[in-house]
């Protein structure tokens, strides 16, 4: 086994979410006393996922390792106040838990489902309704073409996510966690570990070395480590509106047709990934209005009538780290590479893995193996062996 690494000094390329949640449970955890930095190349943190995310959690993934999860993260949300508090100063995300509602065309039902099944098992609050009882309970939903249901009682729903990472982030600094503004350019394998090159000439030799570079930078220190991975960055775009009709009770609506919508405040917004022809990998922020008007406003108007009339708001772009692989997360160590961990490839549900993926690094590096939730299914070994973990719900 490996031993406990105390005493070692651990760098954190990206202080977004995943970053700053994996350095707070590390800085916490009491088998680590060693030096934790943060290299952030970013500060504003304006155009990371973290900044620019729908910020929803759900317990309704097809694959178990994800329900286990979001079990974990949500109760971590819950709680928030009692875990990152500083000094007595609580942090709030403005948990709503106003739940997911999966609908199913014919075709669909049987893997909704299965998925649900297997959400059942693991203790998930999952509600299965068929056509004539969505229609009864959502009386503003077109059902043409839907054959059922699935709704999150509890456990699912919403929140300030860009708070969640400060909260993360403020905690970490406050247990003594070094965050430097600087860009990792590349790292070289060396008999002390890891010398990690910093924009400007500057080098930082560290034992440990964890990617949490996201979309922007996590692929391209991977390669620089001789690790070629499937990950790329996809455009997302969110587009706010507003709606003169109070819609009464809308969970967040995932649509067959593949968009979603949900409130925010009195207002709403929605999204949807795009024909994947249309989907090349990208790194800009331009919103693609037409988008909106042609693809989505449509779909959005067919189902939920009251749509037809809205008001459409400030929409932005974002980068999902998308996992061509499976559309599931690499996280752990890399065991060819000694040293080297990362948390990438989080296909669009990485802010609601934070907690769970940080505290099962933190663990990892502390300890050497996963002491709380075993995370060996996202292990980079599923890719080396030609096994994918494929995630059928991706949003
Ligand atoms: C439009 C959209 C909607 C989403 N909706 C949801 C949702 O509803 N629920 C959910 O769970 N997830 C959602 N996600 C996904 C979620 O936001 C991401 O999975 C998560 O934020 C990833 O966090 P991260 O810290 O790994 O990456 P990021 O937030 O991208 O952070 C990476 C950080 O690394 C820094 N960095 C990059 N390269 C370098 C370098 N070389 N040196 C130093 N620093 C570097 C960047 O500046 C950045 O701050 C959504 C994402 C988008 C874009």
């Amino acid at each position: 086994m490996t031993q406990p690494q105390r005493g070692r000094r651990v760098v954190i390329a990206g202080g977004a979410v995943m970053g700053s949640a994996t350095a707070y449970f590390l800085a916490n955890h009491p088998d680590f006393s060693g030096e934790i930095i943060v290299i952030e190349k970013d500060p504003s943190y304006q155009l990371c996922a973290s900044a620019r995310s729908a910020a929803s959690i759900r317990q309704q993934f097809s694959s178990a390792i994800n329900i286990s999860i979001s079990q974990f993260s949500i109760a971590f949300l819950r709680d928030i106040g009692k875990h990152l508090a500083v000094s007595g100063d609580a942090p709030h995300i403005d948990l709503v838990e106003g739940g997911y509602l999966f609908l199913a065309s014919k075709a669909g039902a049987q893997q909704l489902n299965q998925n649900h099944q297997l959400q059942r098992s693991f203790g998930a609050d999952i509600t299965c309704y068929s056509r004539a009882q969505l229609a009864q309970r959502y009386p503003w939903l077109n059902t043409d073409g839907i054959e059922a249901g699935c709704y999150g009682t509890s456990g699912e729903g919403w929140f300030d996510g860009y708070g969640l990472m400060q909260a993360f982030r403020r905690k970490a600094r406050s247990l003594g966690v070094r965050y430097v503004q600087g860009v990792v350019e590349g790292l070289k394998k060396n008999e002390c570990g890891w010398l990690v090159q910093l924009e400007g000439g500057e080098q930082l030799q560290t034992e440990i070395f964890v990617n949490t570079a996201g979309a922007s930078g996590g692929a391209a220190l991977c390669r620089s480590a001789g690790l070629d991975l499937p990950i790329t960055s996809q455009k997302r775009m969110i587009f706010p509106f507003e709606c003169k009709e109070e819609i009464r009770n809308l969970p967040l609506l995932v649509d067959p047709s593949g968009f979603y919508v949900r409130p925010e405040g009195k207002s709403y917004i929605c999204g949807c990934a795009p024909a994947a022809n249309k989907d090349p990998e990208c790194f800009d922020f331009a919103v693609e209005h037409d988008f909106f008007m042609e693809e989505l406003w449509p779909r959005l108007a067919h189902r939920i009538p009251a749509f037809e009339s809205l008001r459409p708001g400030l929409a932005w772009a974002g980068h999902y780290d998308m996992n061509g692989f499976d559309q599931n997360a690499f996280v752990g160590p890399v065991p060819q590479l000694e040293g080297f961990y990362l948390a990438l490839g989080f296909s669009g549900h990485g802010l609601q893995q934070a907690p769970a993926v940080g505290r099962g690094l933190a663990e990892h590096i502390a300890t050497g193996t996963y002491q709380s939730l075993d995370l060996t299914p996202l292990s980079i070994e599923r890719f080396w062996n030609g096994t994918p973990l494929l995630e059928k719900n991706v949003v």
